[in-house]
């Protein structure tokens, strides 16, 4: 059966954390635009040469450039089984071109991971990423769990930067809650906990959205609360 994925959120709410262990979870291709970005800057073609300042200042590129990317990307047959959305949509123009994309698709389920602004700084302020892959650093020590690269600050989360990417965030992509709040696939997910417990409500979340149209999984306990209500 067909899952389409998409992880909504503040920045250090846990997206790719989440994302890495659900691919497993769900063996769907786990698609971070963020990612695609910053191997494009690295390996210098055209794309990463007219994103690489953007990304840098903490902004969003432009709506039409990254929906090609996504347009393409969700083209390709290793999604015919679903995928799993990291850092797209994060603007009502994306989410609509989204939904023009999977038209015919099996239906979006949205995991909104939610977490305070306070809760984000403190978050980024010592997050470290592997300087080889990419990872996020888990844990102990000053190499990659992973790959055993080096692990340094993500460039985009200086202060500033961070600052910058909490206003994109409010102004650009918090209204993407209402866009989706109203469909029964989408799922409020309470970020402030360990990993796998958040693991364990968006399994549990999805499970619920897939069997009965996300009709049953918004009980107490479950980690997901009503848009309208909190
Ligand atoms: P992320 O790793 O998802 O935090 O993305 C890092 C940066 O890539 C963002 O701060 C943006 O500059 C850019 N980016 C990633 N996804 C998008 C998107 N859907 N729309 C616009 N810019 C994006």
């Amino acid at each position: 059966m067909e899952l389409n994925l998409v992880m909504l959120g503040p920045p250090g709410a846990g997206k790719g954390t989440q994302a890495r262990q659900l691919r497993r979870a769900f063996d769907i291709p786990h698609i971070s635009t963020g990612a695609m970005l910053r191997d494009a800057v690295q390996a210098g073609t055209p794309l990463g040469r007219e994103v690489g300042a953007i990304m840098e200042s903490g902004g969003l590129i432009d709506d039409e450039v990254i929906t090609r990317v996504v347009t393409e990307r969700l083209a390709h047959p290793d999604t015919s089984g679903g995928f799993l959305l990291d850092g797209y949509p994060r603007t009502i123009r994306q989410a609509e071109a989204l939904d023009r994309i999977v038209a015919g698709r099996a239906p979006l389920v949205i995991i909104d991971i939610v977490l305070t602004e306070a809760e984000v700084i403190r978050r980024l302020a010592s997050r470290m990423v592997c300087a080889e892959c990419g990872t996020n650093a888990t844990g102990e020590g000053d190499v990659c769990h992973d790959c055993g690269g080096p692990l340094v600050p993500r460039a985009d989360d200086r202060e500033q930067v961070v600052v910058n990417r909490l206003e994109v965030y409010r102004n650009q992509t918090e209204p993407l809650v209402r866009y989706y709040g109203g469909r029964s696939t989408y799922c409020r997910i309470d970020g402030a906990r360990l990993p796998d417990d958040v693991t364990a409500d968006i399994v549990r979340a999805v499970e619920s959205a897939t069997r009965d149209g996300g009709q049953g999984g918004s009980g107490p306990g479950s980690g997901i609360r009503d848009p309208e209500t909190s």
